[in-house]
């Protein structure tokens, strides 16, 4: 028998999906520490780690957060750092029978047992690996330019495209870029970070 994993964890709440394709959509979030990227916009304090835990004692402490909470149905689960890819692992389905998403850089495949996948590229070039794997590509505006974006967008014709603006936290976002690109080029929607927009935590 393999030795048990041990999850580093920065975070555990429940709250709303704030941005994407599933924004407004009571979720768990399971916040893993660690990441293979520092991005100098970075805007999670992931490093901290206020969990190690196994499987049980994840899955647990997510049932008993849904029963504190008085949950009526499973709400889906969203792994996310940091780059929860460093940790999670295909032999380890966590938390069967609820609806698993992960938002990832992509470092490396997400397991085939995730329901629904965020890509958000960091780096170039693009890996094809992780487009075909995603449901969802996230692209910060602007990492790509935007002839790299479209020729993107043309190579997969059925994913969902989003384009959030950076949020360096140390001025007012300016939208009119982003907006005159997703008029432009209808295969992209603006995602916002309304949690932030909103202040729900
Ligand atoms: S990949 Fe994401 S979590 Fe990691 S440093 Fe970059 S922005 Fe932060």
């Amino acid at each position: 028998m393999s030795a048990m994993r041990i999850y580093h964890i920065n975070e555990i709440f429940y709250s709303l999906q704030g941005e994407g394709a599933h924004v407004g959509r009571a979720s768990v979030f399971v916040r893993f520490a660690q990441c293979n990227l520092a991005c100098n916009f970075c805007d999670t304090k992931f490093a901290h780690v206020m969990y190690c835990f196994n499987q049980n004692e994840l899955e647990s402490f997510v049932l008993a957060l849904l029963e504190k909470e008085r949950v009526a149905s499973k709400p889906q689960i969203i792994f996310t750092g940091g780059e929860p890819t460093l940790q999670l692992c295909e032999s380890e389905p966590l938390l069967n029978g609820f609806y698993r998403c992960i938002e990832t850089n992509g470092y490396q495949i997400a397991p085939s047992w995730i329901e629904w996948v965020t890509f958000s590229p960091k780096t170039k070039p693009i890996d094809a690996g992780n487009m075909q794997r995603a449901n969802e590509i996230k692209i910060l505006y602007s990492l790509f330019s935007e002839d790299e974006m479209i020729a993107l967008a043309k190579d997969y014709p059925n994913k969902q495209f989003f384009v959030q603006a950076i949020d360096r936290g140390t001025q007012p976002i300016r939208y009119d870029s982003l907006i005159a690109f997703c008029k432009k080029n209808p295969q992209f929607r603006l995602s916002l970070q309304t949690h932030k927009i909103l202040e729900i935590h």
